[in-house]
């Protein structure tokens, strides 16, 4: 991805795609010390953009980092580095990191936080099988509890698990991972969360380790505004039999249906397909 043509806005400018490197001794690389946000721009218009922005700094805080801007001037950042690409429809990765300063220790109090905002083109991210129901391996890793990590900041450290996980996934020929969390309970993918219809009611976990996407915020009041019942709750491995389809929702994956998790099989049934359209229209809107 470092080798292409394009502007990435870094620190306060537009550099160009090559030049926006960092040194090795970044506090970052060797601590996971950044928080960054995954967003997407339709039509011209970044979907919750400012709520991006805001959970970035939010996420920033919760790991004891000032992101040294305000929302409005991420705001900004974003639409100005999709104008120099002339984009209008793409993925937005903003990031906050710990740089290199005059420690190189585990504390970084003394060393800048940098911000940069990228882009790129990304389409369907389960690929062209999107509509046809992903099929998800059940990952080893848990999630961990909130008095381990800040499990509600979007944070590097919290991605190693994901990685291995999903890594593990691919391997099985699935597309993804479905993690549970450290007490057993069903959490989420590695990178979306994750519902379930049974009876024409829907679950999803209670976000009480991971992150509530904002995908997710958004499908539950979709589904509320269509008067259908929402249960949040702890849901367990050994419920899955007994639910008849499964959707994932993150920025990247929008409104993905399930097919398969481990040995349990769903439908790409109505509810989900109308819950992907209905996202589908509202992000375009
Ligand atoms: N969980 C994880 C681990 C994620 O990486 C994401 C993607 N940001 C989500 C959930 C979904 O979040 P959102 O809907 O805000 O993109």
């Amino acid at each position: 991805y470092d080798n292409r043509d394009g502007w990435i806005w870094m620190d306060g400018t537009l550099v160009p795609w090559r030049d926006a490197t960092v040194h090795v001794l970044t506090h970052a690389l060797h601590y996971a010390s950044a928080v960054f946000e995954g967003e997407r721009c339709y039509n011209g218009k970044i979907f919750k953009g400012h709520e991006h922005s805001l959970r970035l700094i939010k996420s920033g805080e919760l790991l004891d980092m000032e992101v040294p801007y305000s929302a409005e001037e991420i705001d900004a950042a974003k639409d100005a580095m999709l104008k120099a690409n002339g984009w209008t429809d793409a993925y937005v990765r903003a990031i906050a990191w710990r740089g290199s300063g005059e420690d190189m220790g585990v504390s970084a109090r003394r060393n800048p936080v940098r911000l940069a905002v990228a882009g790129w083109e990304w389409g369907n991210y389960y690929g062209d099988a999107k509509m046809k129901g992903a099929k998800l391996d059940i990952a080893k890793w848990k999630r961990p509890s909130p008095e381990t990590i800040p499990s509600e900041a979007k944070a590097a450290g919290l991605y190693m698990i994901c990685t291995m996980s999903k890594h593990q996934a691919e391997a099985k020929g699935c597309s993804d991972a479905m993690m549970m969390d450290y007490r057993g309970y069903v959490a989420e993918a590695t990178g979306a969360n994750i519902f379930f219809v049974k009876d024409g009611e829907v679950h999803t976990p209670l976000a009480d380790c991971f992150l509530n996407g904002l995908t997710r915020q958004t499908v539950i009041g979709m589904l509320e505004d269509k008067q259908i019942k929402v249960h949040q709750r702890h849901i367990l491995p050994g419920e899955l039999e007994s639910f008849e389809q499964c959707w994932l929702t993150g920025t990247a994956a929008e409104v993905t249906p399930v097919g398969q998790i481990g040995d349990y099989n769903f439908e790409v049934g109505e509810l989900t397909r109308d819950i992907a359209q209905s996202y589908e229209k509202l992000v375009r809107a």
